[in-house]
């Protein structure tokens, strides 16, 4: 595939907050222009599971078919820890109960993956924890029942972290009995704080040649495009809008328009120029870095900001008035 049939094929979407009179983030994605999507199927620092209706499961069904969206993903809640077994038993059952909880809610909304952070390995490095892991995955798959896939997502890495480098995939997918639950998910601010320079054709060239030896590039189901607040190998998790981060413009297009990642859906996780999570403004800079848009990302963005600042100062006015009656 060339740059010029990658731009074409790329799927652009954004992480869209679930509320039950959105139809569970549908109609964000929709009113976003969405093409892919991910939602949290769950509370993200909650144990306890979301409960659906059915008539909201089919309410969200409906929505999502009428919309014609591609593939929309679940990303597990932050608490999981797959590698506790050993250090904190009670968080790693309730890890997989979480996991295998949110494997079910996939099935009832027809999701096409779960996204999972695997955690810390409580500095037992990677070799101290992967039976926990491993089994902690394959109960979670059983328990539940389910036939989604579980993506692993890459973390901005430090020594504790699980998955930073993508070869820890490796060890992990061999020790499964079926690694076909298992996908990749690829994050570029946590790649890039961990390490993988994407400025550099090198960096980006680097990253790809590793997963392709660990997992095999066909595992790639989803890309989080986020630019990071954080330089290249300070193993922070910062997000930060595109363009406006240390992986800049040049860096996000290098991955979009990467001919080895072809049709993978491409979803943000941005703060957004109001903080309020992935906005218009970073979709259409994406768009605009495929080609699609014919605005500069420079542009979009100088726009963006001036809408937020105006909308702050709105806010700003309007608590100050009633200060000043009170005097
Ligand atoms: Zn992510
Ligand atoms: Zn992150």
């Amino acid at each position: 595939m060339s740059e010029n049939e990658q731009a074409n094929t790329v799927m652009l979407g954004a992480h869209c907050s679930a509320t039950k009179t959105n139809n569970f983030g549908i109609d964000r994605a929709v009113e976003l222009g969405c093409e892919t999507a991910q939602i949290f199927g769950s509370n993200k620092i909650q144990w306890k599971p979301k409960s659906y209706a059915d008539k909201e499961i089919q309410s969200f069904r409906d929505a999502r078919e009428k919309a014609g969206l591609g593939p929309i993903f679940s990303h597990a809640i932050y608490l999981i820890n797959l590698g506790a077994k050993h250090t904190k038993p009670e968080i790693y059952e309730k890890s997989i109960r979480s996991l295998s909880d949110g494997l079910k809610i996939c099935d009832l909304l027809g999701l096409d993956g779960l996204v999972v952070h695997l955690g810390s390995n409580y500095g037992l490095g990677l070799e101290g924890v992967i039976d926990s892991v491993v089994e902690g995955l394959t109960r979670a798959r059983e328990e539940s029942g389910s036939g989604t896939p579980l993506l692993l997502e890459n973390t901005a890495g430090n020594s504790r972290l699980i998955g930073g480098r993508f070869s820890d995939f490796a060890a992990i997918f061999d020790a499964v009995d079926d690694d076909r639950m298992l996908g990749v998910c690829v994050d570029t601010a946590h790649a890039f704080a961990f390490g993988y320079d994407l400025r550099e054709e090198a960096g980006l060239d680097l990253m790809l040649r590793e997963i392709e030896s660990a997992v095999g590039l066909g595992r790639v189901m989803a890309l989080h495009i986020n630019d990071s607040k954080v330089e290249c190998g300070r193993n922070l998790d910062r997000h930060e809008n595109l363009g406006q981060g240390h992986i800049g413009y040049e860096g996000i297009a290098n991955v979009l328009l990467e001919p080895r990642l072809g049709g993978i859906p491409a979803i943000l996780e941005t703060p957004g120029f109001d903080g309020n999570g992935p906005d218009e403004a970073n979709l259409d800079i994406m768009r605009s870095l495929v080609g699609r848009l014919d605005e500069s990302p420079q542009a979009i963005a100088r726009r963006a900001e001036q809408a937020a600042a105006g909308k702050r100062s709105k806010v700003r006015t309007a608590k100050r008035v009633p200060a000043k009656a009170g005097k």
